[in-house]
């Protein structure tokens, strides 16, 4: 992630900001003095977007903590101009979990509304309590206020914002999962409309937020509609279990020959006592190839750590982290021993079988729509 600089981490979680962030500081500073503000109102108004971007950051914490128990890991968290974004390594597939993960951020804006009020009753300004002046009131009672405001925003059904997945977990239960996601998402973009117009005449982040609602939407009903058809199946019984492995020592120009008129691109790494210790991928060997030569061996440009994942898993956990790009290939094992691999080119193949024994097709842009729940992914929650 070199376009954002990482905070720190919380819970294990990498917190990160995304560059872009500091334009909406420098643009806060830049439209106080042109207002002709004082320093202090304008080192004010820089404190309190840092302040709110505090409460993002937990609300954000609040589904990465509530999906860890679901067994559910967290990527990272990603602070943006338009809000927060935590990336979920995926989303269950039982509504009730997928609905308690999208509530337990908003939850946790109500928590710090319900202290920031009892602290400005315990300090007796319960005056201050009703103040709407958001550019001049007290502090923690804009704060509180923008933390409630957090919480009805989010909670507008535009999938894939909080409220969409309340509201596909809800209609997950009458409907199929395809069904109740392209629901959300026909509902998301509707509301998406009216986010955008409204971007025109009052915030134009809105209408980043309609961009970000219309394109997470879509991705999510392909991947959707991916994970229909590949349900039921597991990994073992897809994998390809006819491959080759490279011996750590082995120069590249020897891997280039097994590469040559073979599906095989990207290979395990074992050493002398049979057990991999890496993954040499295919974009690693050209890489290679144009900065050392091809004496160069695979030990030196294998990725020694890299994602694994078991023969009974069911095969749509592997769908997004390989169709995203995220992992080209995922070493299958059973039992502690590698059995398999799992390429995305396979898996498309496979995809896109299925999709025309039911008369659909896999679309062109296939790839690229996949990336929308890539970088801002399935997971994806946010928020201003
Ligand atoms: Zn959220």
């Amino acid at each position: 992630m070199k376009s954002s600089l990482k905070l720190g981490q919380i819970a294990g979680i990498g917190v990160f900001v995304h560059w872009s962030f500091f334009l909406l500081l420098a643009w806060i500073i830049y439209m106080g003095i042109a207002a002709g503000e004082t320093a202090a109102v304008v080192i004010g108004g820089v404190g309190f977007i840092l302040a709110l971007f505090g409460c993002i950051v937990l609300h954000e914490l609040g589904h990465a903590l509530m999906a860890r128990r679901f067994h559910v890991q967290t990527r990272d968290i990603t602070l943006l101009p338009i809000g927060g974004v935590a990336r979920l390594e995926r989303i269950p597939r039982d509504p009730t979990q997928e609905l308690l993960i999208a509530v337990a951020g908003p939850a946790v804006n109500v928590v710090i509304a319900i202290v920031l009020a009892a602290v400005i009753v315990l300090f007796g300004h319960v005056d201050q309590l009703g103040t709407t002046r958001l550019l001049t009131g007290q502090f923690l009672a804009r704060l509180m206020w923008v933390n409630l405001g957090l919480v009805l925003f989010n909670l507008i059904p535009a999938f894939p914002m909080d409220g969409g997945r309340v509201l596909r977990a809800l209609l997950a239960r009458r409907l199929t999962y395809f069904q109740a996601t392209r629901s959300a998402v026909t509902i998301g973009k509707i509301i998406a409309g009216f986010f955008a117009i409204a971007g025109l005449f009052y915030n134009p982040i809105l209408i980043l937020i309609a961009v970000f609602v219309y394109f997470g939407g879509q991705g999510e009903v392909q991947l959707a509609r991916l994970r229909e058809l590949v349900e039921g199946m597991k990994v073992g019984e897809v994998m390809i279990t006819s491959f080759r492995t490279v011996s750590a020592d082995a120069p590249l120009g020897s891997v280039i020959d097994q590469m040559t008129n073979r599906w095989q691109h990207d290979f395990p790494v074992v050493n002398e006592a049979g057990e991999t210790i890496g993954l040499l991928l295919s974009r690693d060997i050209n890489r290679a190839l144009k900065a050392t030569g091809e004496l160069t061996t695979a030990r030196q440009w294998m990725q020694s750590s890299y994602e694994v994942i078991d023969a009974e898993a069911p095969l749509e956990q592997s769908l997004h982290k390989l169709l995203s790009g995220a992992a080209p290939v995922l070493p299958v094992f059973r039992n502690g021993k590698m059995v398999g691999l799992l390429t995305s080119q396979h898996l498309k193949q496979l995809l896109g079988a299925r999709l025309s024994q039911h008369g659909d097709h896999l679309r062109h842009d296939f790839s690229h729509s996949m990336c929308v729940p890539a970088r801002s992914p399935i997971s994806t929650v946010h928020h201003v």
